[in-house]
């Protein structure tokens, strides 16, 4: 086995071992080659993370079909079209307009799409996602209703990029609140059950405050 197939696989078996049972990982490999993804691949990992639709669309034909892909990033509504139908779950839904263009797109190919919301609680301006009072008025408008072609299966979330990790903690509290409110109002055709939150830094604050899916590319690919 090449160097860099057996780092990965070491990595991930380590991870892995970490994580407790219940959790999905996802293995972000943006920014990473192709070989490095048939490495994880091999190593047994089947979700896979990225963050860019171009970049995604080249990767997917010279990988194997079984993979499941999320995307994470930032999703420009002209962006949709191309990317629906290619995704296991797209985590990052960031506004009302975004999850329309969603469901329009997916009722024209004739798919549900599966969609998390993202949240924006970290104390940082770039990052993107609804604030929870946002969230919270659309769901209670019940405005979602109407678009049958996307299914609501979570919410995704970043912690502030610190390493003050009461701030962290904090953060992903916050987001656990509004999963635990959403999931009350949210009418029962949906199936709210993924608290996507953590990364290679801040993962395990993730899982104690009730993260059950993490997101991790670092720690498993090496610096991007
Ligand atoms: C890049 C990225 C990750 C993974 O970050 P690492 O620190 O490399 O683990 C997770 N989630 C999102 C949304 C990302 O953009």
């Amino acid at each position: 086995m090449p160097e860099t197939a057996l780092i990965i696989s070491e990595n991930l078996a380590s991870i892995r071992e970490m994580i407790p049972d219940g959790i999905t990982l996802v293995a972000v490999s943006k920014f990473q080659p192709v070989n490095a993804i048939k490495s994880a691949y091999e190593a047994g990992q089947i979700i896979f993370g990225e963050s860019r639709v171009q970049e995604l669309l080249e990767k997917i034909p010279l990988l194997p079909g079984d993979i499941k892909w999320h995307f994470i990033g930032h999703l420009q509504t002209n962006k949709v079209r191309q990317l629906i139908g290619k995704t296991s779950l797209i985590e990052s839904v960031d506004s009302i307009r975004l999850l329309e263009k969603i469901n329009e797109e997916s009722i024209s190919k004739n798919v549900i799409t599966r969609v998390l919301l993202q949240l924006h609680v970290a104390r940082e301006e770039t990052k993107f996602g609804f604030s929870p009072d946002e969230l919270i008025q659309f769901v209670k408008s019940g405005a979602y209703k109407d678009m049958r072609a996307v299914s609501l299966c979570g919410l995704m979330a970043m912690g502030t990029n610190t390493n003050d990790i009461d701030i962290v903690r904090n953060d992903f509290q916050t987001v656990a609140n509004v999963f635990k409110d959403l999931k009350n109002i949210l009418c029962k055709d949906h199936p709210f059950e993924i608290l996507s939150m953590g990364m290679s830094g801040d993962w395990p604050i993730a899982v104690e405050e009730g993260s059950n899916e993490v997101r991790i590319g670092s720690a498993i690919f090496g610096n991007r």
